[in-house]
């Protein structure tokens, strides 16, 4: 039996609708969806009667009570070998209306394939759908003190395109994608026969999100010098397919040419860290002391949970902040917040932060200076003390992006973990928590009440002061680095 789902991942890739059948793998999503959008949208249209559907309900749930009930929440149907779910069902006289939900604030035109294939089981069983809605989140909500789901909500009759904006009525696109889904489910039942499927990597592989069995599929260790690890380069695979396969044989002059480039192909050609001496010492000459170095750890909330938060607003909880002086003396200090602890937050980190010196953080405008900026929005008293910590931070993590150092082992990538076990003898592994993700859903699913749950904050705590100390190891690398070179 097939879903939508199953659906979607083919037309992505048939290896992983293949795969993912085989080897499933669980969803762990980097969203904290905190609230049911089946819950508030029922809210929203005032369904108070309704027949819910289960997981593994035949036709005959829905159409043994297709007349006691007008309105169908989760209701299933199957065709052929398609099994679809149905958000919300309404009937109005002989026809039905579907609504689709949806946890985002802009669901895409794409979208509609699911609708118009949904729906074509839908008549296949003998039903009209008059009208389809598409119900998602307001991105100008901002909550007051309760969630007002009338404000929330948008029950909308288009979708929208790449770039947020409105997009087509969904009307017009159900009518564009509107197919005879028999023959794609016929192509999937013949691939998924198949005994393997060789693939080549292509974007598809890498586009938005990396796909989940890109390992799977390319399990041949690539070499960190692989051409594939080129980083912003269009022309990678055009290249591989002509042979091209090491960064060191790349010339220079047939791909974009950036000096992060340029930084590989001389890393690769030589075997040695690429590091540019006087461009790294400029960047780094405005620093001053005490230098304190700062790390957050943040929630994102699919849905507003405080007062003053917008739909996806994050809710930054913890920090770990380590200060050196003049005489390279290391001073730590934490913060880790429990539910709405964002004002605690600021004042905590308002009195511990120096009133002086760089305050080096790796990620800055994507990571802490946004996140104060965001706080700074919501506690507006605050503006002008979180101003003056963000406007002296300075982004470790710029060296290693734009391609001033470049290590082959980095093949590509500049994460902090990876930096910090190429340059430095320091390991995370050691950790319970060794990654961010660990972090946040350990934060997610932890309240005060138990033993174990102290021990696993412990662990937060340990994770994010690693971070900060990892920042300190790697600008001292840096600066014995400029000794040595200069
Ligand atoms: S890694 Fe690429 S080829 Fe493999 S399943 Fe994913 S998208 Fe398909």
């Amino acid at each position: 039996m097939w879903h939508i789902g199953d659906i979607k991942k083919y037309e992505r890739c048939d290896k992983l609708m293949w795969l993912s059948n085989r080897e499933p793998q669980p969803f762990i999503p980097y969203i904290f969806y905190n609230e049911s959008i089946y819950e508030l949208s029922k809210k929203r249209l005032n369904i108070t009667e309704f027949l819910e559907g289960n997981r593994n309900d035949g036709n005959d749930v829905f159409f043994n009570h297709q007349e006691a009930y007008e309105t169908f929440i989760n209701i299933r149907f199957e065709y052929e070998s398609l099994r679809v779910k149905v958000p919300i069902l309404q009937r109005v006289g002989n026809t039905y209306i579907i609504y689709f939900l949806f946890s985002s604030c802009s669901p895409k035109e794409g979208e509609a394939q699911s609708f118009a294939d949904t729906i074509w089981v839908l008549n296949k069983l003998g039903l009209t759908v008059s009208n389809v809605y598409a119900i998602h989140l307001n991105t100008d909500y901002v909550r007051k003190d309760e969630l007002d789901v009338t404000e929330l909500l948008k029950i909308n009759t288009h979708l929208f395109n790449d770039k947020n904006h409105k997009g087509r009525s969904i009307e017009t696109l159900i009518q564009l994608f509107y197919r005879d889904v028999s023959l794609v489910l016929k192509e999937m039942n013949v691939t998924f026969k198949l005994e393997n499927i060789e693939k080549k990597r292509t974007n598809v592989c890498t586009r938005r999100n990396k796909c989940n069995y890109f390992n799977t599929c390319f399990k041949i260790e690539e070499k960190d010098t692989s051409i594939m690890n080129l980083v912003s380069c269009s022309k990678k695979f055009a290249l591989f397919e002509q042979g091209v396969h090491d960064i060191k044989d790349v010339d220079i002059e047939s791909i974009e040419g950036t000096c992060h480039q340029l930084a590989q192909i001389l890393a690769a050609r030589s075997q040695e860290l690429f590091f540019d001496t006087y461009a790294v010492e400029s960047f780094f000459n405005s620093v001053t002391y005490p230098i304190s170095y700062l790390d957050f750890e943040w929630e994102t909330y699919a849905f507003p949970p405080y007062e003053g938060m917008k739909p996806y607003s994050v809710l930054t909880f913890q920090y770990s902040l380590h200060i050196e002086d003049n005489d390279n003396h290391l001073v730590h200090k934490e913060y880790l917040g429990r539910q709405d602890c964002r004002e605690q937050f600021i004042v905590k980190l308002i009195e511990d932060v120096p009133s002086e010196g760089t305050i080096m953080c790796f990620n800055v405008e994507g990571a802490e200076k946004l996140r104060l900026k965001q706080l700074a929005k919501q506690f507006p008293k605050y503006e002008n003390q979180l101003k003056q910590i963000w406007d002296r931070m300075l982004d470790l993590s710029i060296p290693f992006s734009t391609g001033l150092i470049y290590d082959n082992r980095m093949a590509g990538t500049y994460n902090l973990k990876k930096l910090v076990s190429i340059f430095t003898d320091y390991n995370y592994s050691d950790l319970e928590i060794s990654h961010g993700m660990d972090a946040v859903r350990i934060y997610r699913t932890s309240d005060n009440s138990t033993i174990e749950q102290e021990q696993v904050l412990k662990e937060l705590l340990a994770y994010c002061g690693m971070d900060t100390y990892a920042e300190y190891l790697i600008y001292h690398f840096i600066q014995n680095k400029i000794k040595e070179l200069g």
